[in-house]
C-alpha cells in the first residue's frame, strides 16, 4: 500500500507515518527529514537550502523531486511507501504520479490531516522544547502555516476527487487519529 499523509506543519504527519511504517512494514519518505539530512551533511544541496528552510519557505520542487526519485524506484520499497510532507505543491503531485506510473505503482490512500492554526501553534511550541528544530520558532511557524495554506488548495483539488481521499480531523488526540486511520486500512 502506498499512502500520502498530507497536512499543515504540526498536523501529526510524522507521528502517524511512523505508526504506519511499523504496521505495514513500510518505508517513510519524509522530505523534511531528507532535507534536514542534506543540511547536517553540509552537502551542496544542504548549503543551498539552509536559509529558506530556517525561514519557513518551501524548498524548490526541483530539489525535492530529485531527492525522492530513487526511493520511489527502489524495488525493495515498491508498494510500501508512506509519503510524509510530499507532495506539497501541484507540480510535486504531478511529478509523483509520473514517477509512480513509471514503476507500475499508484497511491492507494490519501490522508488529509486537517488542523486549525491555533492548535498547530500550541503543538509546535511544545515540539520546539523536545526536538529544538530551528524552524519551529513562532514567527517561522506562522510563515510555514501560511505557505502551506497558499499551496495546499491546488493539491487538495487535485486529490479530493480521488475515491481514496480521506479527510481526518487532525486536532484529535494521537490515538484517536490512529484509530481513524486504521478504519481506512484493511490488512
Ligand atoms: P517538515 O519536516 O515536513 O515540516 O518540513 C520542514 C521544511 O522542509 C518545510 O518547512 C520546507 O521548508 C521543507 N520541505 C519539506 N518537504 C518539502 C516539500 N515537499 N517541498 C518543499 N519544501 C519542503
Amino acid at each position: 500500500m502506498n499512502i500520502i499523509i498530507f497536512g499543515p506543519p504540526g498536523a501529526g504527519k510524522g507521528t502517524q507515518s511512523k505508526y504506519l511504517v511499523k504496521k505495514l512494514n513500510a518505508f517513510q519518505i519524509s522530505t523534511g527529514d531528507l532535507l534536514r539530512e542534506e543540511i547536517s551533511n553540509n552537502s551542496d544541496i544542504g548549503k543551498s537550502i539552509i536559509n529558506d528552510m530556517n525561514d519557513g519557505k518551501f524548498v524548490s520542487d526541483e530539489i525535492v523531486n530529485k531527492l525522492i526519485k530513487n526511493i520511489i524506484s527502489d524495488p525493495k520499497k515498491k508498494n510500501k511507501l508512506i509519503f510524509d510532507g510530499y507532495p506539497r505543491s501541484l507540480s510535486q503531485a504531478k511529478n509523483l504520479n509520473l514517477l509512480l506510473e513509471k514503476s507500475n505503482q499508484k497511491i492507494d490512500l490519501i490522508l488529509f490531516l486537517n488542523v486549525d492554526k491555533e492548535t498547530i501553534i500550541k503543538r509546535i511550541e511544545k515540539r520546539k522544547l523536545i526536538e529544538n528544530r530551528s524552524d519551529d520558532e513562532k514567527s517561522t511557524i506562522l510563515k510555514r502555516y501560511d505557505t502551506f495554506m497558499k499551496t495546499t488548495q491546488p493539491v487538495l483539488n487535485f486529490y479530493s476527487e480521488n475515491p481514496n481521499f480521506k479527510e481526518i480531523d487532525g486536532s484529535m488526540e494521537i490515538d484517536e487519529i490512529t484509530r481513524k486511520i486504521d478504519t481506512f486500512i484493511n490488512v
